[in-house]
């Protein structure tokens, strides 16, 4: 059994629906490894060095959890980690399509590595990073959807 899962994602910024993914993961692995995609093709807003740091502030007093970034295939970095659990988290319908894909498609890549879904609470199942960068820009009140520390950093650079 595998004792430790990665949670790999942009984070673009990390808001309270990944937080809430990473503490159901921890109920049910060991050790959770958030992973952060180096994948300039979706233009983040924020650097992986940005994106890291906010992660690790977030989680900083949650144990058993790393964060780490990573560049290509995710089914590559697992494989390097040793790990062969990969946690994704379904919303509502509308990731539904996307995420199945993705997972048969690493299915496909590395058949020894098994994607786990796991269903924030209501309150976070419409709450989306692109959603929020879009509410930032329209100025609005974003603490019941990030941590502080995120909601400053996202004003700052919206400001730029
Ligand atoms: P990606 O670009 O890889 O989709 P995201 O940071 O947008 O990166 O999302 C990473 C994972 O976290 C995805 O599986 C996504 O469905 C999930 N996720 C994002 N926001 C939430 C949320 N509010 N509740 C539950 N899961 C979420």
């Amino acid at each position: 059994m595998c004792k430790t899962a990665i949670y790999p994602g942009s984070f673009d910024p990390i808001t309270y629906g990944h937080i809430e993914l990473i503490k159901r993961a921890l109920g049910i692995f060991e050790d959770v490894i958030v992973a952060v995609a180096n994948n300039v093709e979706k233009n983040p807003i924020f650097s992986v060095k940005e994106r890291l740091e906010m992660i690790k502030d977030a989680v900083k007093d949650l144990d058993n959890v790393s964060v780490e970034s990573f560049d290509g295939l995710v089914v590559d970095f697992a494989r390097k980690k040793k790990v062969s659990v990969i946690i994704r988290g379904l919303r509502m319908i509308s990731d539904f399509e996307y995420e199945f894909q993705m997972a048969l498609t690493n299915r496909r890549l590395a058949s020894d590595v098994e994607t786990i879904f796991l269903m924030p609470s209501e309150q976070y199942s419409f709450l989306s990073s692109r959603l929020l960068k879009e509410a930032a820009h329209l100025g609005a009140d974003l603490s019941s959807f990030v941590p502080a520390e995120v909601e400053k950093a996202l004003k700052k650079k919206l400001k730029k």
